[in-house]
C-alpha cells in the first residue's frame, strides 16, 4: 500500500491535499485502491481512492502511531550527501526530531542557506515518513554550534574513542544523540558537550560513516528501549 503525507487530513476529509495529487499519477493509484495519509502528527488514515484524478476519498479507518522510546538526532552536516542519508535512514528508524548541526569541521557550511537546506531536510524526512509507513514527522531545525544544542532525554555523544559502549546505557523513554561529521569533533566541543550533560558512547570498534552512526545508535537505542520486541529470559 502506497502512503501519502497531508498535515490537514481528518476523519471529514474527502479529498487529499493537492500538493500529494502528483503522485497518484507516478505511483498509477486507481479508484477503489486503498491508501495509507499520515498526518504526520501521530495519527492517519486507511482511505479508499474515490476518483484519483481530484484526489477524492473514503476515510475507511484512524490509525494512530504505536508508543515508543523518542530519539532526538542531532546531525552534523557531511558533504556528498551523508547528512541526508542519515536522515532518512533514522526517520526510516523512527525519530521524533532533527537538528543539523553546523560542527567546526563540517565540510559543507550552511551559512546563508540555512531556510533552504532545512526545509530541503524537511522534505527527505516527508518523503522517508512514507516509505517507511509511518505517522509521526520529525520536526527540523538547525544549531550553528554544540553549545546550542538542547537535550532532551539522556544526552550521548557518538566518539569513536569514547570508553563506554552504547550497550551500557540505561533504558529510557527519551535519548538525543549527536553525530559528528566526516573529521569528527574537535576536542573543544566534546568538552562543550560533556559540560552539557552528554556522555560519550562508541559503537563497537570499527570507525564508521557519519551516515552509518546516527542509524546505528538509533537502532541499538530502540532495541534497548523494547521497541523491536523484548527479551525472553
Ligand atoms: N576520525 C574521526 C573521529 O575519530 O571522530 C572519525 C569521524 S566518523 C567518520 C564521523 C562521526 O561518526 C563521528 O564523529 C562519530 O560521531 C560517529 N562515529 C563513527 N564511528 C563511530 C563509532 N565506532 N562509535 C561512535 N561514534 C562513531
Amino acid at each position: 500500500m502506497h502512503y501519502f503525507f497531508d498535515p490537514d487530513i481528518s476523519e471529514n476529509s474527502t479529498h487529499l491535499s493537492s500538493g500529494e495529487l502528483v503522485h497518484f499519477k507516478a505511483l498509477r493509484i486507481l479508484a477503489g485502491d486503498e491508501i495509507g495519509v499520515s498526518s504526520g502528527k501521530g495519527f492517519g488514515f486507511l482511505a479508499k481512492v474515490v476518483d484519483p484524478s481530484s484526489g477524492e476519498i473514503t476515510i475507511v479507518e484512524r490509525l494512530k502511531s504505536q508508543p515508543g522510546t523518542r530519539i532526538h538526532l542531532v546531525q552534523a552536516v557531511a558533504k556528498g550527501g551523508r547528512d541526508e542519508s542519515a536522515l532518512q535512514a533514522c526517520t526510516e528508524l523512527g525519530i521524533s526530531g532533527a537538528t543539523a548541526l553546523q560542527a567546526e569541521r563540517s565540510v559543507s557550511r550552511w551559512d546563508g542557506k540555512i531556510a533552504k537546506n532545512t526545509e530541503r531536510w524537511q522534505q527527505i524526512a516527508i518523503s522517508a515518513l512514507k516509505q517507511s509507513q509511518q505517522l509521526d514527522l520529525p520536526a527540523i531545525d538547525f544549531v550553528s554550534s554544540v553549545a546550542e544544542i538542547v537535550p532532551k532525554g539522556i544526552a550521548l555523544v557518538l566518539d569513536p574513542r569514547a570508553e563506554a559502549q552504547i550497550g551500557a546505557v540505561e533504558k529510557h523513554d527519551s535519548y538525543t544523540i549527536v553525530v559528528g561529521p566526516e573529521g569528527g569533533f574537535s576536542e573543544a566541543e566534546l568538552s562543550v558537550l560533556a559540560n552539557s550533560g552528554f556522555r560519550a558512547v562508541r559503537l563497537g570498534d570499527s570507525i564508521l560513516r557519519t551516515s552509518t552512526a546516527g542509524p546505528v545508535a538509533v537502532a541499538c537505542l530502540k532495541l534497548l528501549a523494547g521497541d523491536f520486541g523484548n527479551r525472553l529470559d
